[in-house]
């Protein structure tokens, strides 16, 4: 089974993506049922990135600690080489075929993963120079061992998401794309994010038990300044959890300040990036100095 393309995988030669992107209105003729040859064929051999809301829907079905679920279902890999770090479901020991697939088909699929509940669309998140709202395109993926696409049922790509009840999966995934797209958008002008900065990306998107208790903790609220109704809310609900630690990101990563500090720590940051503008004021300042005194030397000799 393919992946849901972000904006980067744009088809290959040879890529059982078909060349054509289009919008939720084109009809597509795609039906999988049981009963059909080809039944699990998608699932035996996997490649599935996980968004933040599939790790969190499929570690509540098994009323699992995310960093439990983490382990003994997914491995990590590189959304870009020395950068953020995606999620994918993690096959059969040896093998490759979906750990949750059983001869009846899959065995979560209530709580089944985007890039499953997409197949065989592909979704592509893009963002055009310039703009800061990224829209969404779609791509039909052509596996020779599919036969859904010879059956007698045209739909469109709108009414086929929601039939798969996609759409509260990419609601709910939004803050987590637009973060990836932020950070491939900006590529090595914000330079390279520090070992810190990932290990909160981590922990924000996929390891929700722990940035919980990270959020709960008192060095978050000794830095933060969240009202306690709001606090409640945020640590009540562990979908709210997971779209504040969007909003973390936001700021975190990219300075997009939505999370009131605590007046001291304000005052103190700003006290420091004051010193920090100082300093290279005057660094630039003794740079053209010693420029200018190069210069009459030179004309001195
Ligand atoms: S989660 Fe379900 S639908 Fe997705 S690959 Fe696994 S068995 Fe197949
Ligand atoms: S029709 Fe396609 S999606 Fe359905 S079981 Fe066959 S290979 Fe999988």
């Amino acid at each position: 089974m393919t992946d849901t393309y972000m904006a980067a995988d744009l088809p290959f030669p040879g890529s059982p993506v078909v060349p054509e992107m289009s919008d939720g209105s084109k009809k597509i003729q795609f039906q999988c049922r049981k009963g059909i040859a080809c039944w699990n064929a998608c699932c035996s051999n996997i490649d599935i990135s996980l968004t933040p809301y599939d790790i969190l829907r499929l570690k509540r079905r098994f009323g699992m600690d995310s960093g439990e679920f983490l382990k003994k279902y997914t491995a990590p890999y590189e959304l870009e080489p020395g950068s953020i770090v995606g999620v994918k479901l993690r096959p059969v020991e040896s093998g490759t075929a979906c750990q949750f697939m059983t001869d009846g088909g899959c065995s979560v699929y209530g709580d089944r993963p985007t890039a499953c509940r997409y197949y065989p669309v592909a979704l592509l998140s893009l963002r055009r120079q310039g703009e800061t709202t990224d829209t969404q395109s779609y791509a039909l993926v052509k596996e020779e061992h599919c036969l859904g696409h010879n059956e007698p049922r045209t739909i469109t790509i709108n009414d086929y998401r929601q039939e798969q009840g996609v759409e509260e999966y990419d609601e709910l995934a939004r803050g987590w794309r637009q973060l990836i797209l932020k950070k491939k958008s900006s590529g090595p002008s914000i330079g390279k994010p520090t070992r810190r900065s990932l290990e909160l990306f981590f922990m924000a998107c996929y390891d929700l038990d722990r940035f919980t208790s990270f959020v709960a903790s008192e060095g978050f609220s000794e830095l933060y300044d969240v009202p306690a109704d709001e606090m409640q809310q945020i640590l009540r609900n562990d979908t709210e959890t997971m779209l504040f630690g969007f909003r973390f990101l936001k700021q975190v990563l990219f300075g997009e300040q939505t999370i009131p500090l605590k007046k001291e720590v304000a005052e103190e940051r700003q006290q420091r990036l004051r010193e920090k503008r100082l300093q290279a004021e005057s660094d630039a300042a003794g740079k053209l100095a010693v420029e200018q005194d190069d210069t009459y030397d030179d004309r001195a000799d």
